[in-house]
């Protein structure tokens, strides 16, 4: 390959044309021994003689009409004018004569030329005024414009701009004159009206042209070396048609746009772009397309880019890197013994973000080793030191708060806020369970008829199994973690397939606290039954503490049974939000706001079923309507979202089949109740009053953002409706009376209840279930009970 300027590259080009075909011609100003004005055409005049290269007079019209009457006699001209301004005298013939004659003829004449003219795309001096020359052109119906950006592309073009049947405007960026590059040997000819992928990326599209490639170039590669951003550089190259098919598909790959282009004032092709991708790929967007424009000036494009592009790109590569995604076992990262991954989603994009080992049976049982071999020397440490790491885990957690919370974000969708109240809530358990670490108290009594000393102490029952759901990926792990360690138990967690990236990233934190290895496995699987069910059949396994469904809790306190391994199960809840008439309707809005929408609705706290007395009803139903239609929806990271998405299809299919099957009986909506167009598995805040008895979500948890009211007369209705269901985990009741809200506190058969509270969650309180919610309790000092065993000695002295 040869290095040719770009000088020379336009002329090769023209020469190239001009021996294939006889007909080609040229004329200019000052092209025979000067080279033309661009010093372009040196030694054309002698290469093919007077009667194909034509030293025109000064006179733009004169070219462009010579030009005309070549081509009108089936010459191909190609005709050298200045500067683009220039055009303007010659417009005539460009946009009405040359159409005519075509018109005239009946589409019998060709009218091939090709007008080359400097400043393309605007530089220095005649930037505005060639600019706007430029969208002149554009707007001509039929007439190409083409503007090259480098040596290869000017030889190309021009080859396909002489064969086109139609006159092509060619303008070419002064600035390009010096640059060099390569261009193959033989012929080359490109397509007109053809984006081009000059280099690949997956981060963001930089469409650009002319002088502006070789800019977005370097912007390219400075983002690339100094934070790892790989965009894709698209030379838009022709402007009219404009290849829309190359940038949307660019476009679909990175899901970010910025055109660059030089002067703001008139150039048209960015803002053109930007609209047409607004409008067919904005729900492929992360961010809205961006036109970038520089002054005359060449600034780089990069610092722009940079800041422009760094945002979103921190919400994926930069949050993502260092994030493990192998197992941990032994203190080590390892990959799945049979090699197998599973992709991870941003549930508001529908982006894979990450790829993660999914364990084996063969790796739990190797999880289980890693467990057991550490159990005695975890055991065998002073409460004080497991303490004091706990204590440690505590700091950190909440030093990397903020990169913990985004990730929770990425894997999860909930939006920022909650996120970041969650890592909070997870890091207190730390806290927490680092004072209850030193509170393992046993008794001493004496038996009252032999008069034996009874000693009870609290044992690590041993090798403690933790599987966790996807809607606290943080918090739901460290309220069985924290515990399990301060008892001195080792522990294998199974984090849910959906968010495992929380967990693994939070491995290197508790290293760094000083866990050591084995005292923690985190193993991730695609095939959980088998991996779960593995390991409570390994007769190591002394707990299982699992939170989830009742449906895989029933399964798994079966498979429990097998072994008699000790089971905690924190399961699903479908929680009543009773508001009596005697309610502050400000508190209770409030407290349904918590109950309903922490975690988008998606915990099993939150407030299922809102029984509201019926001379409250509409009042409360219309301020809780007002605050939900207010809340922002949209990608949790995006800065004043409170509502993102839900974490994946099946969970947004299950929302809205619970709401169709209310309306279809009769439940009316008052605000949301429809699906927003585009990726993401966003449901919007929906309010629905009148649900008749019977509708499926009065049974079952809805997991989303809906908030289902219906009325009461009597608070003995609202205490039968409230426990009218399988399950017992939580309720919440908001009454002015507090001796009337725990009267009724006492009938409602829920392990916890909110009393003028939308939140119940708190490290220091025993949180569990009844009914179908679940055995055991989490938190508190029940919360470390759960990992202990007694052990009663029976002695005299
Ligand atoms: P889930 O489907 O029961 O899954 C929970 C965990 O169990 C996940 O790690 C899951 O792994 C695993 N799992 C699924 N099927 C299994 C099987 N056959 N054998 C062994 N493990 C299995 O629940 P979810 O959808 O993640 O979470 C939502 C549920 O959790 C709701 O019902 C909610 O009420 C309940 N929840 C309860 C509490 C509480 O404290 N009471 C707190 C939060 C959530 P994969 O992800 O790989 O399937």
């Amino acid at each position: 390959m040869a290095e040719l300027t770009y000088r020379d590259a336009v002329a090769r080009g023209i020469a190239q044309e001009m021996k294939r075909d006889k007909d080609v011609v040229f004329l200019g100003e000052d092209i025979a021994k000067a080279g033309g004005v661009f010093k372009a055409t040196v030694g054309l005049y002698e290469q093919f003689g007077p009667l194909r290269v034509r030293d025109t007079p000064i006179s733009e019209q004169a070219i462009l009409g010579a030009a005309m009457g070549a081509a009108m006699t089936g010459l191909k001209p190609i005709a050298e004018i200045m500067f683009s301004d220039f055009i303007a005298v010659c417009f005539d013939y460009i946009a009405n004569e040359f159409p005519k004659s075509r018109y005239m003829s009946n589409g019998q004449t060709k009218c091939p030329l090709v007008v080359r003219t400097g400043n393309g795309a605007g530089s220095r001096f005649g930037a505005q005024h060639s600019q706007s020359v430029e969208n002149w052109c554009m707007m001509i119906p039929g007439l190409k414009v083409v503007a090259p950006s480098n040596p290869l592309d000017v030889v190309g073009l021009l080859a396909a701009a002489v064969r086109d049947p139609d006159p092509v405007i060619f303008f070419e960026h002064k600035s390009l004159y010096p640059t060099k590059g390569e261009v193959p040997d033989g012929e080359i000819v490109d397509t007109l009206g053809t984006a081009k992928i000059v280099q690949p990326g997956k981060d963001a599209t930089i469409c650009a042209l002319a002088l502006m490639v070789p800019r977005a170039l370097e912007a390219a590669e400075k983002l690339k070396t100094e934070h790892g951003i790989d965009c894709e550089v698209v030379d838009v190259r022709s402007l009219v048609p404009l290849d829309t098919q190359t940038i949307l598909g660019s476009v679909a790959k990175t899901n970010r746009l910025f055109t660059v282009e030089e002067n703001p004032r008139l150039c048209g092709w960015g803002a053109e772009i930007v609209s047409i991708v607004a409008d067919e790929a904005f729900y492929d967007l992360d961010g809205p397309p961006v036109r970038i424009t520089t002054p005359h000036i060449p600034l780089p494009a990069a610092d722009i880019l940079e800041d422009m592009v760094l945002p979103n790109a921190a919400r994926y590569d930069n949050l993502l890197a260092g994030v493990p995604t192998d197992l941990w076992i032994g203190g080590r990262w390892c990959k799945s013994s049979d090699g197998a991954r599973f992709d991870v989603f941003d549930p508001a994009t529908e982006n894979v973000v990450a790829s993660v080992a999914s364990a084996s049976v063969q790796d739990a049982a190797s999880a289980v080793d890693a467990a057991q071999d550490a159990f005695c020397a975890w055991a065998a440490r002073r409460p004080r030191e497991r303490a004091e790491i706990l204590r440690k885990a505590h700091e950190l957690v909440m030093r990397d708060a903020e990169r913990l919370a985004k990730l929770i974000t990425l894997e999860n969708g909930k939006a920022l806020p909650d996120s970041q109240s969650e890592v909070a809530y997870a890091a207190e358990f730390f806290r927490w369970y680092a004072e209850e670490a030193v509170r393992n108290i046993g008794e001493v009594s004496i038996a009252p008829s032999s008069g034996a000393r009874i000693l009870v102490q609290h044992r690590p029952a041993g090798v403690a199994l933790l599987v966790t759901p996807w809607n606290y990926p943080a918090a739901m792990a460290t309220r069985k973690i924290a515990p399990a360690l301060a008892a001195g138990c080792p522990v294998v967690l199974k984090p849910a397939s959906d968010t495992p990236l929380t967990m693994l990233a939070l491995m290197p934190i508790m290293e760094e606290a000083g866990v050591p290895p084995g005292v923690i496995n985190v193993i991730p699987s695609r095939s959980s039954g088998a991996v779960v069910s593995a390991m409570l059949h390994d007769m190591r396994v002394r707990v299982v503490s699992f939170t989830g469904s009742t449906e895989v809790g029933r399964k798994l306190l079966r498979e429990a049974a097998d072994n008699i391994v000790k089971p905690a199960m924190e399961l699903g809840g479908n929680a009543p939000f009773i508001v009596c008439e005697d309610a502050d309707l400000d508190v209770a809005v409030e407290g349904a706001m918590i109950a309903k929408m922490r975690n988008m609705g998606e915990a099993c706290t939150a407030a299922n079923r809102f029984y509201v007395h019926e001379s409250v009803h509409d009042r409360f139903a219309e301020k809780l309507t007002e605050r939900m239609a207010a809340l922002q929806m949209g990608n949790g990271l995006d800065e004043g979202v409170v509502l993102g998405p839900l974490v994946n299809k099946e969970g947004r299919d299950k929302v809205i089949e619970l709401v169709d099957d209310a309306v279809s009986k009769g439940a009316k909506v008052l605000t949301g109740g429809r699906l927003p167009a585009g990726p993401g598995f966003f449901y919007p805040a929906t309010v629905l009053v009148d649900v008749p008895d019977g509708a499926k979500m009065l049974d079952e948890e809805i997991f989303g953002p809906v908030a289902s009211i219906q009325r009461f007369s009597s608070e003995d209705e609202a205490i039968r409706r409230a426990n009218g269901t399988e399950y017992g985990l939580v309720a919440y009741v908001f009454t002015r009376d507090l001796a009337r809200g725990l009267r009724m506190s006492e009938r409602l058969d829920f392990g916890m209840i909110g009393l003028n509270r939308g939140l119940v969650s708190d490290p220091a309180a025993a949180f569990g279930g009844m009914k179908q919610s679940g055995l055991g309790r989490e938190g508190a000092h029940e919360g470390l009970m759960e990992f202990l065993e007694n052990q009663y000695v029976s002695v005299v002295w």
